[in-house]
């Protein structure tokens, strides 16, 4: 189902920069339409947020494509995302062969999206915690990627990605962030890029906003 939408999706996500082969491929295996409510079905091709409930947003598709182009998983490696939401994110980077370990605060998205695993059989390790404080008990992590915006970088995170891992997260205000792309050089030293103009959900949590 969607077939023909799903191609209008990468071709747009190929016109706007994304050039990883393996990537598109996965835009083009994933249903991102099982991911998000019925009613939003017919919408769920176009390159936009949409809601999931819970105040929250599946993400833009070109904002997922960004992202994991700048992560650039490998087959095998473990990736860490910090805002399961929807499960898509998480579904694309299972895709490219990574073992993916995904945190959700909230219970319901956390129990809809292993819902959506298991009837699609994905292996994909998901809790429902705070992510800023990351998931000890399988790091090191290759890559870690971040879907909500937060007002710093979590110390924990750096702590638990491995030597030469990757670091994708959004660091802003609550309606616009930069995305810093970190690479961990040794344990106590980063590189990081900067692109502006993103604009996710806040980042809730310990290391992250306060809730209100
Ligand atoms: N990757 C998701 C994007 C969901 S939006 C997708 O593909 O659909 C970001 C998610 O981050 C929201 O569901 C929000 O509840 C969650 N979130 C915010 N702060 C969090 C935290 N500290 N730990 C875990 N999840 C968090």
């Amino acid at each position: 189902m969607f077939e023909t939408e799903r191609k209008d999706l990468v071709e747009i996500l190929k016109k706007k920069g994304i050039r990883n082969e393996q990537v598109l491929k996965a835009f083009m295996r994933v249903q991102r339409h099982l991911f998000v409510p019925d009613i939003m079905k017919q919408h769920a091709y176009a390159d936009v947020a949409l809601p999931i409930g819970m105040g929250q947003t599946i993400s833009q598709p070109y904002t997922v494509a960004y992202m994991t182009e700048a992560l650039n998983p490998q087959p095998g490696q473990k990736i860490m995302e910090i805002g399961t939401g929807s499960g898509y994110q998480a579904a694309i980077l299972n895709e490219l062969g990574a073992r993916v370990f995904t945190i959700e605060r909230h219970h319901d998205l956390h129990n809809s999206a292993v819902k959506i695993f298991d009837k699609l059989n994905l292996k994909i390790a998901a809790r429902c915690s705070d992510g800023t404080l990351g998931w000890q008990e399988f790091a090191p992590y290759d890559g870690i990627v971040v879907t909500a915006g937060g007002p710093s970088v979590p110390e924990n995170l750096k702590k638990q990605l491995a030597v030469e891992g990757k670091l994708v997260i959004p660091v802003g205000d609550k309606k616009v962030q930069t995305l810093h792309i970190i690479t961990k050089i040794s344990d106590e030293q980063f590189k990081t890029r900067e692109v502006p103009y993103f604009a996710f959900v806040p980042l809730i949590g310990k290391e992250g906003w306060r809730e209100k």
